[in-house]
């Protein structure tokens, strides 16, 4: 790739690491980030000598670019892309450029909500029974990065749509795609339909012997696969009927069936909580048999595994109420399931950057289990609109201490607080981890 000129626009985890890449494989590297960078991916630059530029896009040079990785937080609509695609430059994602420099096999995990559990899960599955895996994509550390010297066996890979935007040669020898519902919307020109369209652009270069594994009470999904062939195995998931092969959940028992390898195991024995988990871990469970994982290998693997934060994250009991922080859960289909997991009465705490939210999905849950809902955030109308008259409690605030103090105050020992806000954290927070962050130390100085 001697003298071929790359651009990389956006330098954070994945773009640096598409830098140092280009870079190690002969390419004339160029990175440009309209923001700033952060300090260690600037002397990560400099050390590396590869030059960069902060705080604006010097087109045209960038226009010179032969090939183009761009950060998925960047649309297509923008100019500058427009411009690359007028002249027909290439221009992919990080997994896309890292992709080619790999041998090893590829396991890519996409879907609307339990990406991160899924991922992380079949990551620790592997990586109990032995197996040479690496952990990328959406997560993490940059997989471009962990291509420059290729020791993986394994990748696997958390991916999103707008990654997958981005993509079009590398092929995926396990695909999950766990649920489609409507999200980031505003990327999609407000057509769902455009939305399922990029999520199933990750079945695209499978080939038979390859397997897909998805969740067939989505209807989004099903609606699909009824107007396409499949190259893949199809591996389907229910939580509704026995499926071989495939995954179920059923009277309280996860059996997975797929090829020879059957696997069953109590609920007791799970790790993870509520349905949508059960979905995550059958697929994770049906990847790693499809990888060769044993039986064992798989049980030792999910007694041991721990979810990250923010996920229904047990964050504290104070007198007798349980604090749970689902901080993750920024859209309403998460929410959903965050509820259907409580077994007690619950204060609900929601709210923060709309994206457009229509909350109805959620009226019959709510019906059944919240006592009272805090609304923390700048614009709480379209939550309060809803759901008064429904719920005989609603409290406004701003204020993540005095939400859960309130919190504290409505529940009785034996119920629940739960942080699971169906919207985006950026009107009062930094990220969706500093708000849990503030949820946790606000419980802790109840104590
Ligand atoms: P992602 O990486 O896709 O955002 P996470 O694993 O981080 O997914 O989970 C995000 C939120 O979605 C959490 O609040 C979790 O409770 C909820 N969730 C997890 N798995 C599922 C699923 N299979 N279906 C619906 N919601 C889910």
């Amino acid at each position: 790739m001697d003298g071929q000129k790359l651009v990389i626009l956006g330098g954070g985890e994945s773009g640096v690491g598409a830098a140092l890449l280009g870079k190690a494989k002969g390419f004339d590297v160029f990175l440009s980030d309209r923001g700033g960078l952060k300090d260690k991916y600037r002397d990560e630059l400099r050390q590396h000598s590869i030059d960069f530029e902060e705080g604006s896009h010097t087109e045209d040079r960038i226009l010179q670019a032969n090939l183009v990785v761009k950060s998925p937080g960047i649309p297509d609509t923008i100019p500058l892309i427009q411009a690359l695609k007028a002249r027909e430059i290439p221009v992919i994602s990080e997994i896309e450029f890292a992709a080619r420099y790999t041998t090893a096999k590829l396991i890519g995990i996409t879907g609307s909500n339990g990406k991160t559990t899924t991922t992380l899960l079949i990551y620790h599955l592997l990586k109990t029974a032995g197996f040479k895996v690496g952990l990328a994509g959406n997560i993490g550390d940059s997989f471009a990065k962990a291509v420059i010297n290729d020791t993986f066996d394994w990748f696997v890979l958390e991916i999103s749509s707008f990654q997958l935007d981005t993509m079009y040669d590398t092929r995926l020898n396990i695909a999950v795609l766990l649920n489609i519902t409507p999200d980031h919307l505003d990327r999609y020109g407000y057509s769902f339909q455009n939305y399922v369209a990029s999520k199933f652009r990750i079945l695209q270069n499978m080939q038979p012997g390859d397997d897909f594994i998805y969740f067939q009470e989505s209807p989004a999904i099903v609606a699909k696969l009824a107007n396409r062939s499949l190259a893949p195995n199809a591996l389907p998931i229910s939580l509704e009927q026995p499926v071989s092969p495939g995954g179920f959940f059923l009277n309280g028992e996860l059996t997975a069936q797929n090829g020879e390898d059957c696997f069953t195991l109590p609920i007791t024995d799970l790790p993870l909580k509520g349905p949508h988990n059960a979905i995550n871990m059958l697929a994770a469970v049906l990847a790693a048999q499809s990888v060769g994982v044993s039986s064992e290998h798989i049980a030792e693997g999910l007694r041991t595994f721990q979810n990250a934060a923010h996920r229904l994250e047990p964050a504290g009991v104070v007198d007798g109420i349980a604090f749970i922080n689902d901080s993750k859960a920024t859209n309403v289909d998460s929410v959903f399931y965050a509820l259907a997991s409580m077994t007690t009465p619950t204060v609900w705490i929601a709210g923060g950057q709309d994206k457009g939210n229509e909350y109805s999905q959620l009226d019959e849950l709510v019906g059944k289990k919240v006592k009272a809902l805090i609304c923390l955030g700048k614009d709480n109308a379209t939550l309060v609109s809803h759901f008064s008259g429904m719920v005989p409690l609603i409290f406004e605030t701003q204020s993540v201490t005095e939400a859960v103090q309130k919190g504290l105050n409505w529940a009785t020992p034996g119920e629940t607080v739960l942080l699971s806000p169906a919207c985006a954290s950026f009107d009062l927070f930094r990220n969706y981890e500093d708000r849990g962050e503030q949820f946790k130390d606000a419980i802790k100085n109840l104590k």
